[in-house]
């Protein structure tokens, strides 16, 4: 059984999660305040959720947020530059899902919606980065997968890698999770997904995938790879509004799939159920 405390909480001076650089490090909302609205949450790693016994969860009073990003990437990055265009865009999203759900208004069953991928892409990508604690005295850790993430946020002039695909669907749930790294064996002969990061919060799931095997097949719409270069070029993506996923999907692997992943780079926030006084 698993009683361990989920440690969330972090060194005050480190190496960012994003540029390696040491310095003081600043708090990461996950997702950032703008989308979510940072209350007070139990925390778990995905062995906890998944396993049966979800007694132990850790609150934490103001939403998710770690110290692992220096206040250059925090602030003049994601805050200035990036952020604003994942929050506009759960807003949007988040605006009809609401229409849908609380006043039974059918929407059209798929709508397309102007963005700027290479600024979207990299928020999502830079707070899946921010979604873990850094190792205490050392940079993090080089690896391709995580080498690409951070050198396309870093380098504004890169292009969206082609090895990476970034997958979205409507996520009508409020518990958030990210997921730094996440593997997915298929005993179907489908192939083998050695890496991927997934960011989920309402009303929102973004899935990075790593290197997809043709033969491994993910039947989501993603965000166009080719048709933009510059930061503030926009394209449309088209939002599914009737065909969502199962809300535990992709990290709880269905029939044939299994998982892999690092249980401490694994986050699932849930907003703490009043109970009531006494
Ligand atoms: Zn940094």
């Amino acid at each position: 059984m698993n009683t361990h405390k989920i440690k969330f909480k972090g060194d005050k001076k480190g190496y960012c999660n994003i540029c390696g650089k040491y310095s003081q490090l600043t708090r990461d909302h996950i997702p950032p305040q703008g989308c979510v609205k940072p209350t007070l949450v139990e925390l778990r790693t995905l062995t906890q959720h998944i396993s049966v016994s979800s007694k132990n969860s850790t609150d934490s009073q103001s939403g998710l947020n770690i110290l692992s990003i220096c206040g250059d990437c925090n602030n003049n990055l994601l805050g200035a530059q990036y952020d604003p265009e994942l929050i506009e865009l759960s807003k949007n999203v988040a605006g009809m899902v609401r229409i849908q759900q609380e006043l039974g208004l059918s929407l059209p069953e798929k709508i397309n919606l102007s963005v700027k991928p290479q600024k979207l892409i990299r928020s999502v990508i830079g707070h899946i980065l921010a979604g873990k604690l850094p190792i205490t005295g050392k940079p993090p850790i080089s690896a391709p997968f995580p080498d690409t993430l951070r050198n396309y946020f870093l380098d504004q002039s890169s292009n969206i890698p082609d090895n990476l695909d970034i997958y979205y669907w409507i996520y009508p749930s409020n518990k958030q999770i990210v997921i730094n790294s996440l593997a997915i064996g298929s005993s179907l002969g489908e192939g083998f997904v050695s890496g991927s990061c997934l960011l989920k919060f309402f009303p929102l799931a973004f899935w990075v995938v790593w290197n997809q095997p043709t033969s491994f097949p993910i039947n989501l719409p993603k965000i166009p790879q080719n048709q933009v270069k510059y930061l503030d070029e926009t394209c449309e993506i088209m939002i599914d509004l009737r065909q969502i996923p199962r809300l535990d999907y992709p990290e709880v692997p269905g029939e044939g799939r299994y998982i892999m992943y690092c249980d401490h780079s694994t986050f699932l926030a849930q907003p703490k159920k009043t109970k009531g006084f006494g």
